[in-house]
């Protein structure tokens, strides 16, 4: 019986939040390995600055060239559609009966979990793993397991630190300034960034 942390996300792009964050749970929840799985259309966002599914999938996959025990999964994009993480899960499930699945989460997917389309599917299936984006988060993330999610069946494990201050947002916004961003981004990410002109306004 492995341990399987699973993180999704858009990754538009993958920047050092999410591999930081791929590092910590690993270390913090024992996990043998972690797959990153990037969205196929998400339903919470608009596609307004959204690269192709093609680019993302790539940049994840030079992100995480250099950890042995981290990998890439495109079986959303192939699902096509919108992603849903119930159904995500249900089909990893199948694929590895008998290994426990934790969905790693930072604080604001995290603290919208019950609003998520068939909630008690993704609590059946993983174990929520939450981690803040910011050191104030910790609180607000156990109340929200406490009164919210714990009803809804959900098992959690909150983490206490934050890992790394930084968005794909900020990243896109500040694309040109890269004295700014550096510390945030692989730098073979950044090469591929560049290289195919993506997010100039
Ligand atoms: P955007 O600004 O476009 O929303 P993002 O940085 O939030 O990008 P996502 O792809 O939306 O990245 O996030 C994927 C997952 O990683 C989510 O669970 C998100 O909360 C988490 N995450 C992203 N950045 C961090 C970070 N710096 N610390 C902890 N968790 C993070
Ligand atoms: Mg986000």
């Amino acid at each position: 019986m492995r341990r399987i942390g699973i993180i999704g996300g858009t990754f538009n792009p993958i920047h050092n939040g999410h591999i930081l964050l791929a590092i910590y749970c690993k270390e913090k929840l024992s996990l043998d390995r972690v797959i990153f799985i990037p969205t196929c259309t998400p339903p919470h966002k608009s596609d307004k600055d959204l690269v192709s599914e093609a680019h993302r999938l790539n940049m994840c996959n030079i992100a995480v060239r250099e950890y042995e025990d981290f990998s890439v999964s495109d079986i959303e994009i192939q699902r096509k559609g919108k992603s849903y993480t119930y159904e995500t899960l249900t089909s990893l499930k199948e694929i590895y009966p008998d290994d426990i699945l934790y969905f790693i989460t930072g604080a604001d997917m995290f603290l919208s979990l019950d609003k998520w389309k068939n909630p008690e599917i993704i609590f059946e299936k993983a174990v929520i793993a939450a981690v803040p984006r910011n050191s104030s988060d910790y609180e607000q993330l156990n109340a929200y397991y406490q009164t919210t999610l714990k009803k809804l069946g959900a098992q959690a494990d909150i983490l206490d630190e934050p890992v790394l201050q930084v968005s794909s947002t900020f990243i896109r916004e500040n694309i040109c300034k890269y004295e700014l961003i550096e510390n945030m981004i692989d730098r073979n990410v950044y090469e591929y960034i560049v290289k195919n002109n993506l997010y100039r306004k």
